[in-house]
């Protein structure tokens, strides 16, 4: 079979393989570029090879610089099934349209071009086919194995053999250790290359057990200056993560009772997705869940879905907490309440994750005392707190540690989804550790297996 990587190479986003045999062409991923505007503007190129040409999708997971060019595909020829994980249909589904929404805001407001239209998504969703329990699933030439990558609710690392011949496993994006919802990754079987991200190859996590300790710190803070908290949250994964920590604090009386507000209509349907997959998550959540426990709900919750809704936020008493999208802060329902609370003494802006170059986020992350949010600009007296440390994904200790665990260790590894240092780095490293060849390929290269 012969490989070709046509994004998330020597950077972390845009993941898309395409694998061919004599009888077959598909894809693994077709996510989007993401980060600054030379990144977003690799979206408007041509793929590197023809839609009309591929069979089917392999998706590892819902995030969207692995799913979100799909629609795209559709839009220009591509008319297979997309085959993937039951909570990755859904979430798959919510995350297009939610990105579509935003793509037709910003050509109403900026006149910036859609990628693709809602009618595109309506025919994406229709071509998305859950796996069933055993993750196998039988395509023309090809044996394709999904295995829990422990990364999100759903997320895969995908085993490929072409009949006869050879195996190749697609990493997808590895989870984290200790993540407090999932159940921990697979081990890697007998494969004959292997293409691992390197998303952190070249970090070692700090530890994790302080990071909720910020979390309590501010909280109880926030409740005895009588201010406002604010945490902007990703909706897939972090927010789940965040309300079933909150909620353990609160059962465990470790922090005073307060109102906490969920201010964001995709987590919220994200959440659902979360209540229905129950299979997937770890021991001690499925017991908790199994216990009596709601994990994603306890007393002092609001779910707010509406715009009213959210605007009544401002009108409830203080302290409180909210929690609200975008998690870098550059659009959605965070930039309301920062332009009303910013600028108090008494608040607090808690940061929980990745804040990106040009991103509002990192304006903030970084220091500045005065940012323009909404076209306003705001003076930052708020206090801004970051947990660090916090990650979905593996670091390079755990990703060298599981191909060391791997029933057979593969001959060969391609370091990919990492900027260029933290692939090269990963490389070295598995080659020093485990006297495996490791390389990081170029964006278009055919690697023939
Ligand atoms: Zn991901």
């Amino acid at each position: 079979m012969k490989i070709t990587p046509f994004g998330a190479v020597r950077e972390v986003t845009g993941s898309c393989y395409l694998l061919e045999t004599d009888k077959t062409k598909i894809l693994i991923d077709c996510g989007l570029f993401q980060g600054g505007q030379f990144a977003q503007a690799k979206n408007y190129n041509d793929f590197g090879f023809n839609p009309h040409d591929i069979d089917a999708v392999i998706l590892t997971h819902a995030h969207i610089d692995h799913s979100g060019r799909i629609p795209q595909l559709i839009k220009r020829g591509f008319t297979g099934p997309i085959y993937t994980t039951p909570p990755t249909k859904e979430f798959a589904k919510l995350l297009w349209y939610d990105a579509e929404m935003i793509m037709a805001e910003n050509q109403r407001k900026f006149g910036a071009p859609v990628l693709f239209s809602k009618e595109d998504v309506k025919i994406a969703v229709r071509k998305l086919k859950a796996i069933d329990d055993s993750g196998a699933l039988c395509f023309k030439d090809l044996q394709i194995q999904f295995h829990n990558a422990g990364h999100i609710l759903g997320s895969a690392f995908i085993e490929i053999t072409e009949e006869g011949r050879k195996t190749a496993t697609f990493s997808g994006d590895l989870g984290n250790i200790d993540t407090p919802i999932l159940k921990q990754k697979d081990a890697l079987n007998k494969t004959d290359v292997l293409f691992i991200e390197s998303t952190y190859g070249d970090r070692i996590h700090e530890k994790k057990a302080e990071r909720w300790q910020i979390l309590e710190n501010a909280v109880t803070e926030t409740i005895n200056q009588g201010g406002v908290l604010l945490i902007p949250a990703f909706a897939l994964e972090r927010t789940q993560e965040l309300l079933l920590e909150l909620n353990n604090l609160a059962e465990k009386k470790r922090i005073p009772h307060v109102d906490i507000f969920m201010d964001s209509p995709l987590a919220a349907n994200v959440t659902d997705v979360f209540r229905s997959y129950p299979k997937y998550y770890s021991i001690s959540a499925y017991n908790q869940m199994v216990g009596g426990d709601a994990l994603f709900d306890f007393p002092g919750l609001t779910v707010t879905r509406t715009r009213d809704q959210s605007k009544r936020i401002n009108d409830s008493r203080w302290p409180k907490v909210i929690i609200a999208g975008a998690g870098m802060m550059n659009g959605g329902r965070i930039q309301h309440h920062l332009v009303r609370y910013l600028s108090d003494p008494k608040c607090t802006l808690l940061i929980i994750g990745f804040q990106a170059e040009g991103t509002l986020g990192r304006k903030l992350y970084s220091g500045q005392k005065r940012v323009k949010v909404l076209d306003e600009y705001v003076t930052v007296k708020a206090n801004v707190v970051s947990i660090g440390g916090f990650s979905a994904h593996a670091d390079q200790k755990m990703l060298v540690s599981w191909i060391r665990s791997a029933k057979k260790r593969p001959p060969l590894v391609y370091c990919t989804h990492g900027e260029e240092h933290a692939s090269a780095a990963l490389a070295t490293r598995i080659t020093e550790a485990l006297h495996i060849e490791a390389k990081v390929p170029r964006p278009g290269q055919t690697i023939t297996v």
